[in-house]
């Protein structure tokens, strides 16, 4: 049996450090190659030894392909395929292309120049990683080589994020990197075609939550922030360079804009320029209120959000600061913290999830006392609080895809075990599918049936009607007879006299002969006779003939009597028919061994 094996590296019952290994009619493919941002060492990357010990990547696998932007999908790419080496195709959306070498360069700076980490990827090897990249268009499939073939779909989340159809002659698995089942402020909904994969890898990072209504969320974000101005306080919302971000930017600009609120807003510098510029190059992967907004006015161009410089930190009076990155494990936004986390009258604001070993994931967890470089400890007093604007699809989100993909198996990963657990009970149970949670460096292999597609002959299918029964109907499978021949790689289901016209052989008859005693105390001809008489009686609907040279026949069956050299009372009968009467055949012989009944003549 032909099987699909997947082993994460990472995000196998973990969030962080994305990337999935593949095995698929012998073909091998990396799904995203991410980064763990809970981690200063070896651990940060995907452990790239288990894919070969010596041998090159590049023979190893037939593609790699990434999801999206994030760094925990796409982080750890350059150390791949320029420090461990990889020469073969990287697939990504446009939008993904264009945004990830941005991101990467800027966490290269932070952990080489400022951290002054070794054993790190260059400028120039991001560069040259890049040009190892093939854009994808959504909806366009893509022939790796000449067997497997790659689709992307729309998976919300951040621009550019892309959910992916991974086809082997029939047998096919679907990835969907990160994703949401809503549409938001800036962004569209994930949607795929029923497309039955063999197995659908799904993130699972709010495996156990239905999130509350985005209306109420937002109502919520917008009154803590105002609380803490109208105190006096100062309000750091930690994000990712695209995504949330904008989401909240709009968010704000308006109710500002609505209240009439004095307090200054800042964003990163440089983020906002770059951001704006990107939303502006993939138009079409936004939302259809945003495209047609951006006819009038440009959505991402505000009026109360103005750059940010570092020396705004120290300034007196409340503001809010958005900054990067959205776990604050580094960078600006965690200065900022530093700066701020003192004061009871500040806050911070969470707005996704934070992997396991960041200072975003430590403050969220209630801890008020944080070690940090050289150390020093920092009294955590500001308020913190935790607000799900992450766009990954819930549980309900979830099983919606579920729903539409119609997959015959289900693998979690991008979760937490405990989480996954739930939500695999909970998918066995709607959809009697089996769901897989494997671990890091673990393998779930699952088995399929591949079809392999039969033209047939019109001739055979106007006979098969001809015989009666219901129309072809994809929907219902039929048995068909015929004769199966395989020319230039395809198969075709034809009669058997067009096969040994189109083969050029001549037809060979098969037939089947067999012996049955019978006692009859009558002669030869009187128990022919009265064969025959008891098998039109018997056989319903049958042709049967008595033959003047001494034979009854029935279809392709043959019947002769003689009488045994020994005793003229005992009867041999000689039956003999063609294969394509076997069945008939063995039913007459048996029949006959029970006698003929006493009173036919
Ligand atoms: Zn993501």
């Amino acid at each position: 049996m032909p099987e699909i094996k997947v082993t994460p590296l990472g995000a196998g019952q973990d969030v962080g450090r994305s990337c999935i290994l593949v095995s698929i009619g012998g073909k091998n493919i990396m799904l995203d190659c991410g980064m763990h941002m809970g981690y200063n060492d070896d651990r940060r990357f995907p452990d790239f030894s288990y894919i070969t010990q010596n041998g090159r990547l590049t023979d190893f696998l037939d593609c790699v392909i990434i999801s999206h932007f994030h760094l925990d999908h796409c982080g750890a790419l350059p150390y791949m395929s320029e420090m461990v080496g990889y020469d073969g195709p990287i697939y990504m959306t446009h939008p993904t292309k264009a945004i990830c070498p941005i991101l990467l360069e800027d966490f290269r700076k932070i952990t080489v120049d400022k951290k002054g980490e070794t054993n790190f990827f260059t400028s120039q090897m991001i560069k040259d990683c890049m040009k190892k990249v093939i854009p994808l268009n959504l909806h366009q499939t893509v022939q790796v080589d000449d067997e497997l073939e790659i689709k992307a779909y729309y998976a919300g989340h951040v621009l550019g994020a892309a959910m992916v159809h991974i086809k082997v002659g029939s047998e096919s698995v679907v990835y969907t990197g990160d994703y949401n089942m809503t549409p938001d402020r800036h962004l569209g909904a994930a949607w795929i075609d029923k497309c039955r994969p063999d197995i659908l890898i799904s993130e699972s990072t709010y495996a156990t939550t239905i999130r509350d209504s985005k209306r109420c969320r937002e109502r919520d974000f917008l009154k803590k922030v105002h609380e803490s101005i109208e105190r006096g306080g100062k309000v750091l919302i930690p994000v990712f360079a695209l995504g949330r971000a904008q989401e909240l930017c709009i968010l704000l600009e308006t109710f500002w804009e609505r209240m009439n609120l004095k307090a200054p807003i800042y964003f990163s510098t440089g983020l906002t320029e770059k951001a704006n510029h990107y939303y502006k190059l993939f138009i079409t992967w936004t939302n259809q209120k945003i495209r047609k907004t951006f006819v009038q006015r440009n959505m991402f161009e505000f009026k109360h959000i103005k750059a940010f410089d570092r020396s705004y930190a120290d300034n007196p009076g409340p503001m809010v600061v958005f900054a990067t990155p959205g776990m604050l494990h580094a960078g600006q936004s965690l200065q900022i913290f530093k700066k701020w986390a003192g004061n009871e009258k500040n806050m911070v604001i969470m707005p996704g999830y934070c992997v396991q070993g960041t200072i975003g994931h430590k403050i969220l967890n209630g801890q008020r006392k944080l070690e940090m470089e050289g150390r020093a400890t920092l009294d955590v007093k500001l308020q913190v609080e935790y607000m799900s604007f992450s766009a990954h699809a819930d549980a309900k989100g979830i099983m919606q895809l579920i729903r539409m993909a119609e997959p015959r198996n289900m693998l979690l990963v991008h979760g937490e075990a405990v989480k996954m657990e739930f939500l695999k009970g909970k998918i066995e149970q709607e959809f009697s599918i089996d769901c897989y949670m494997p671990a890091n460096g673990e393998t779930t292999t699952v088995t399929t049936n591949p079809s392999v597609p039969v033209d047939i002959s019109l001739n055979l299918l106007k006979r098969e009607m001809g015989l009666g029964g219901p129309l072809p109907d994809p929907k219902k499978p039929r048995t068909m007879h015929g004769t199966l021949i395989m020319k230039e790689n395809s198969l075709k289901l034809v009669s058997s006299e067009q096969a040994l016209k189109e083969l050029g052989l001549n037809e060979h008859q098969l037939r089947f002969t067999c012996h049955v005693q019978l006692q009859d105390p009558h002669s030869d001809a009187d128990t022919l006779h009265r064969i025959y008489t008891h098998l039109k009686s018997v056989l319903k609907g049958y042709t049967i003939q008595h033959l003047p040279d001494g034979t009854v026949i029935v279809e392709s069956i043959v019947i002769k009597v003689s009488s045994s050299a020994e005793d003229s009372n005992t009867k041999v009968l000689l039956l003999s028919w063609s294969y394509q009467d076997e069945d008939l055949g063995s039913f007459l012989s048996s029949l006959l061994k029970k006698g003929l009944p006493s009173g036919i003549c």
